[in-house]
C-alpha cells in the first residue's frame, strides 16, 4: 500500500519513488520506480526515520521546479517519471535535447550539471 508523502526523487536516477508503509510482518520501504533502488526501515526505528533518511540522501539532480540551468548550459536531463536520460540545453525558445522530440521537453523533471573534472 503506498501513501502520499513528501519524498525526494531517487538520488541515483532522478525518478519518483513510492513509500510502502511497514506493518507487523514487513518493514516499511521506499522503492524507486525508475531503477528499483530499495531502502527499507530494517535498521531504522520507524517509517518516519526511513523517510527522513531517504530525504537526506544526497542527489546531484536538481528539480526544474526549483531551478533552471543557465541559458546555453549543457546539462544531463531526466524526462518523465520512468526516467529517460538525455543531454539538453535551455535556450531562449525552450529546451533543445539531443535524442528526444521537442514535445517531450515539457516532461523534463530534473537536470544535473556536468561534474567538475579533477584539476591536475
Ligand atoms: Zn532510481
Amino acid at each position: 500500500m503506498s501513501k502520499e508523502i513528501e519524498l525526494k526523487p531517487c538520488p541515483t536516477c532522478g525518478a519518483k519513488v513510492e513509500f510502502f508503509e511497514g506493518d507487523e510482518n514487513h518493514y516499511g520501504a521506499i522503492v524507486c520506480v525508475g531503477c528499483g533502488s530499495i531502502v527499507m526501515a530494517e535498521n531504522l526505528d520507524s517509517d518516519e526515520e526511513l523517510i527522513e533518511h531517504w530525504n537526506k540522501r544526497p542527489s546531484p539532480w536538481i528539480s526544474v521546479d526549483k531551478e533552471t540551468p543557465k541559458l546555453g548550459e549543457i546539462v544531463f536531463i531526466v524526462i518523465g517519471d520512468l526516467p529517460e536520460y538525455d543531454i539538453g540545453v535551455l535556450t531562449d525558445s525552450g529546451w533543445i535535447t539531443m535524442n528526444h522530440s521537442l514535445s517531450s521537453s515539457k516532461d523534463i523533471k530534473y537536470f544535473m550539471r556536468k561534474p567538475e573534472l579533477p584539476k591536475e
